[in-house]
């Protein structure tokens, strides 16, 4: 009988496997993860950026926890010898819809005290020679890693303070009663106190299996990037974003510093037909089946078809995609895009069709889940992991 299990080795089920150790000492830790090693999901298919928290609604979870997360990650990459890179980033207007909307972002920034400094033409010229605007935000706190890198350090953290962690290892089923959850697997039963899920885009399928129904359901959005050709790997010293539109979730394509010194393109926003169809061609018929039932889904297609539909062009059109990041980068051409893994989003979207945009928990008799931690979750990783050990310490004060 463990103490904790959790499922899900992504960044966040290790950082709470780590922190729970930390908190209870003595006590016996089980991560569980389906695939062969660590961040085979989104944790390790991400644009490695360490947010800073710009765009996120001022009182928010995302807006909190980014900005902790931000400092914390850092801390534990010089703690543990990880590479990191406070590059900066620049959030660029090319015209002058782009520009009204950078004096709402300079707004937020100022709401979530965030310091910023505001670049006219010109300076924007001298900081990125390669790179044209009517002017942009500078955010020198939003830096760059390897998650996946601060994953492994976390496995070893945990097995090195005498945790397990099984890879190969899946959850079928969780029955929760009396004093513990017991867990069906392909490597057997297994029984715990208490259970976390980190499951990302699985996360509505554990809600089901702990017997209860979800409010929401997780959509997978694919996310393409394209890599440049090295002779490019010094074309910006920052990262370079578009001024996003307000009305949509994504951040649009943005030209991205990568910690091993490459530069990738990207990522766009389409619908995926698999949860982890990671290619254009991947369709899985039970994440169709049920995607395509939910009434939430056809909603959220109804209010979002222009915006949508433009993404689905652009991901089937290289020059559509192309014409997206020349707008701030006109010297780059079709050739210079290289193919690059892409990577999906576990995004929860409502009944009525909305897109859940803050993180959400799910809390029963001995268990909590994750259901939605989008982006900035890698950066927020170290502080979703202290909040959920917190929610988790109230259930074992209740419980014993
Ligand atoms: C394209 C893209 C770009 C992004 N860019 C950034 C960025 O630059 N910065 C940032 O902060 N965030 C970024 N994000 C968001 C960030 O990557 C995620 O929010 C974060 O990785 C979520 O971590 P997780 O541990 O919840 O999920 P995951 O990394 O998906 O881990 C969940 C794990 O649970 C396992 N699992 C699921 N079900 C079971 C089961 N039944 N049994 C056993 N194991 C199971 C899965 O195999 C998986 O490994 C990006 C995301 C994407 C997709």
């Amino acid at each position: 009988m463990y103490d904790f299990i959790i499922i899900g080795g992504g960044i966040l089920g290790l950082s709470t496997a780590w922190q729970l150790q930390q908190t209870f000492p003595g006590q016996r830790v089980l991560v569980l993860e389906k695939e062969a090693g660590p961040a085979r999901h989104q944790t390790g298919h991400n644009s490695g950026v360490i947010h800073a928290g710009v765009y996120y609604k001022p009182g928010s979870l995302k807006a909190r926890f980014c900005k902790e997360g931000n400092v914390a990650t850092k801390a534990f990459c010089r703690e543990h010898g990880i590479a990191f890179d406070e590059c900066g980033k620049l959030l660029v207007a090319t015209n002058e819809l782009e520009h009204q909307r950078m004096q709402g972002l300079i707004e937020r920034c100022s709401a979530n005290e965030l310091p910023i400094e505001v670049l006219d033409r010109q300076a924007l010229r001298q900081e990125e020679p390669n790179i044209v605007g009517e002017g942009a935000i500078l955010v020198p706190s939003t830096g760059i890693v390897s998650y996946t890198r601060i994953c492994e350090r976390l496995a070893e953290l945990v097995q090195a303070g005498g945790g397990e962690v099984r890879y190969q290892c899946q959850v079928f089923n969780i029955s929760e009663g009396g004093h513990e959850v017991s867990l069906t697997t392909n490597q057997g039963p297994l029984h715990g106190r208490y259970l976390v899920a980190c499951a990302g885009l699985h996360a509505d399928r554990i809600v089901r299996m702990l017997g209860q129904q979800p409010d929401f359901k997780i959509i997978p959005f694919r996310g393409e990037y394209f890599l440049l050709p090295p002779q490019h790997n010094q074309i910006v010293q920052h990262l370079i974003y578009p001024i996003p539109d307000p009305d949509l979730p994504f951040l649009g394509v943005h030209l991205t510093r990568m910690i091993d010194g490459t530069v990738t393109v990207g990522p766009n926003a389409v619908l995926a037909l698999a949860r982890e169809g990671y290619r254009k061609t991947d369709i899985s018929l039970r994440d169709c089946l049920e995607m395509f039932t939910y009434p939430g889904l056809l909603k959220m297609l109804k209010r979002n078809l222009k915006p949508g539909l433009q993404e689905m062009k652009n991901s089937l059109s290289k020059a559509g995609y192309l014409e997206l990041v020349r707008k701030y980068c006109p010297q780059l051409q079709l050739s210079d895009l290289k193919p690059y893994p892409a990577g999906i989003r576990a995004q929860a979207v409502a009944k009525d069709g909305s897109l859940v945009d803050d993180f959400l928990f799910a809390k029963s008799e001995r268990s909590l889940v994750v259901c939605n931690a989008p982006s900035p979750a890698a950066t927020s990783a170290l502080p979703i992991g202290k909040h959920i050990v917190s929610q988790v310490s109230e259930l074992v004060q209740a419980r014993g």
